[in-house]
C-alpha cells in the first residue's frame, strides 16, 4: 500500500512539474505571440508589413520557432514568433542579406523577391551578366540578390567575362566603364585593374554605395568575400567605417581613382562601342559597360544655386551626431518628415513642402509631425519652394508671405529621384516584373 502511494505521489509530482513546465511554456509562448501580434499591426498601419522587394518566406510546416532566424537578423523585428511559428513583421524592411535563410536549422525560410500582389523589377540578364544588349552587363543588387559578399562576388565575375570577350582592337576610349561603386563596382573596377583593362569608374555620390549610407555601424556577413588584388576578407563582424577603409586602402594601393560625385546620365552605342555622358558634362566612349548601380536609384536635385554645396545632402547619416543646427528640410513624403523628426529635438528645423499638407505620409507619420508641429519643435512652411542656398542662409518663396530667409547649417532635400529601373529603361535593357519569386531556397 505504503509503495503504491508512493508511486502516485512520484508520478503526481512528475505529471505535475511537466504540467508546470507546459504551462510556463504556453504562457510564454502566448507573451510572445501578443507581442509579435502587437508588432505586426504596429507594421501594418506604419506600411511596413508588406514586403517591397527581398524578404523572407516562411514555410509553416517546416518551421519549428527555434527562433534562430530572428537571432541572426541583424536588422530588428523583421521576424517574430506568433502561435508556434516564424512569421514576418516589419517585411518591407528586410535588406535581403539572408542571414535568416542560412540560420534556420529546418531550411523552413526561402528569400523571395517581390509579392504576388506587388512585383519587383528585375533586369533580364545571361550567367555571364550581360543584357540584351551586347556589351553592357549588370553586377550586384541591381541584378535582384542583396548582400556584399554577392555584389563583390559577381563584380569580378562580370568583369572576368568581360576580359574573355573583349576584342582590344576597338577604337573607343576606354575597354571599360563602370557605374557605381559600392561592393560591386569597388570589386570590378580591382578585377579591371587585375587584368590590365582601361577603365574608369563613375560614382554618382560617394566611394561605398548602400554601405557608406547605413543608418548603424554594424555590418554583417555571412561568409567571407574575396576581393581581386587584396585576397579573402575574413570579416564576419565589422562596422561601416572599417569595411569603407579597407576598400579605400585596396584601391589606392592599386591606383585606382574612383570619380565620385559624377552620375552616369545617358548610356547610348555608337558605332561599335558605348559613349556615356555624365552630370559633370564629360562624354566618355567604352567598348563595354558594367553597371552596378544597386537598386537605391538617383535622387532628384531641385536645381536651385547653391545645391552643389557640401552643406547639401540627399539622405540622413546618423541624425544622432547632429547637434545644435539650424536645418532646412525640403520635401513632403515619409523620408522628409522622418527625418524631421529625427533632427527636431536636438536642433532648430525647418521644412519646406510645396505642396498644401501632407497627403501621402504613412498614418503614424502623419500623427507624430502633427504633435511635433503643436509642440512647437519644428516649424512647417507649406505651399513654399526652395529658392537659394547661401552659406548661412536658405530663401525660400513662400504664396503669401513671399520670401523668408533662415540661418542655415545645412539643407536635406528630399523629392523623390529616378529609379534604377527608369535609367535601364532609356539605356534599351529588358526588365521583368517578378512576383514572389524564391532568389535563395533549399533544395
Ligand atoms: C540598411 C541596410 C543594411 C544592410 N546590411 C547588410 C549587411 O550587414 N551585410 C550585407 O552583406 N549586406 C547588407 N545590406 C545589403 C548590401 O548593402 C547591398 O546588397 C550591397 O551594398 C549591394 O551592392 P551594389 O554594389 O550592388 O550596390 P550599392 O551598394 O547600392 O552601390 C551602387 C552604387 O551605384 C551608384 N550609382 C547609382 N546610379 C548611378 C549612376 N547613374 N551613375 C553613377 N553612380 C551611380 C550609387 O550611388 C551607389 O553608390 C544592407 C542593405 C541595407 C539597405
Ligand atoms: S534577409 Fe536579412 S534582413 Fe531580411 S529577414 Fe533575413 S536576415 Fe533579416
Amino acid at each position: 500500500m505504503e509503495l503504491l502511494l508512493e508511486k502516485i505521489i512520484i508520478y503526481g509530482l512528475v505529471f505535475l512539474l511537466c504540467l508546470l513546465v507546459l504551462v510556463i511554456y504556453m504562457f510564454k509562448l502566448r507573451r510572445t505571440s501578443r507581442k509579435t501580434a502587437d508588432k505586426i499591426a504596429e507594421a501594418r498601419a506604419s506600411g511596413t508589413y508588406e514586403p517591397v522587394s527581398l524578404h523572407p518566406l516562411v514555410d509553416p510546416n517546416s518551421c519549428i520557432a527555434t527562433g534562430a532566424c530572428i537571432s541572426a537578423c541583424p536588422e530588428k523585428d523583421i521576424l517574430g514568433i506568433l502561435r508556434g511559428k516564424a512569421t514576418t513583421i516589419n517585411a518591407a524592411r528586410c535588406v535581403g542579406h539572408g542571414a535568416c535563410f542560412h540560420a534556420c536549422p529546418t531550411q523552413a525560410i526561402s528569400l523571395c523577391i517581390g509579392t504576388e500582389q506587388r512585383g519587383v523589377d528585375l533586369p533580364h540578364m545571361n550567367r555571364d551578366f550581360e543584357t540584351n544588349i551586347p556589351g553592357i552587363s549588370i553586377a550586384g543588387e541591381l541584378g535582384g540578390m542583396g548582400l556584399i559578399r554577392n555584389a563583390v562576388e559577381q563584380g569580378r565575375q562580370a568583369v572576368d567575362h568581360i576580359v574573355r570577350v573583349l576584342d582590344r582592337s576597338h577604337r573607343a576610349g576606354y575597354d571599360l566603364i563602370i557605374v557605381g561603386a559600392g561592393p560591386a563596382g569597388i570589386s570590378g573596377s580591382l578585377s579591371a585593374k587585375k587584368h590590365g583593362l582601361r577603365f574608369l569608374t563613375l560614382e554618382q555620390d560617394s566611394l561605398g554605395g548602400t554601405v557608406y549610407s547605413y543608418p548603424r555601424k554594424k555590418v554583417v556577413m555571412t561568409s567571407l568575400m574575396e576581393l581581386p588584388l587584396y585576397g579573402r576578407v575574413k570579416m564576419h563582424e565589422t562596422n561601416k567605417g572599417e569595411l569603407l577603409d579597407l576598400w579605400n586602402q585596396v584601391l589606392t594601393k592599386q591606383d585606382i581613382h574612383v570619380i565620385e560625385h559624377t552620375k552616369a546620365e545617358r548610356i547610348y552605342p555608337d558605332g561599335n562601342h558605348f559613349r556615356i555622358t555624365t552630370s559633370a558634362g564629360q562624354e566618355y566612349t567604352a567598348k563595354h559597360v558594367l553597371l552596378a548601380i544597386g537598386r537605391r536609384g538617383t535622387p532628384r536635385k531641385l536645381n536651385v544655386p547653391g545645391e552643389g554645396t557640401e552643406k547639401v545632402a540627399y539622405r540622413l547619416l546618423e541624425p544622432e551626431q547632429i547637434r545644435n543646427e539650424h536645418i532646412l528640410i525640403v520635401g513632403g513624403g515619409d523620408s522628409a518628415v522622418e527625418a524631421a523628426l529625427q533632427l527636431c529635438d536636438q536642433n532648430i528645423v525647418n521644412l519646406s513642402y510645396r505642396k498644401e499638407t501632407f497627403s501621402r505620409i504613412k498614418a503614424k507619420n502623419q500623427e507624430k509631425i502633427q504633435e511635433a508641429i503643436r509642440l512647437g519643435k519644428l516649424e512647417v512652411w507649406f505651399n513654399s519652394n526652395l529658392q537659394s542656398i547661401e552659406s548661412e542662409e536658405v530663401a525660400l518663396v513662400n504664396g503669401e508671405r513671399g520670401e523668408q530667409r533662415f540661418r542655415n547649417d545645412r539643407v536635406y532635400i528630399f523629392a523623390g529621384g529616378e529609379l534604377p529601373t527608369q535609367f535601364l529603361n532609356k539605356i534599351g535593357i529588358q526588365i521583368t516584373r517578378k512576383f514572389g519569386e524564391a532568389i535563395l531556397k533549399h533544395d
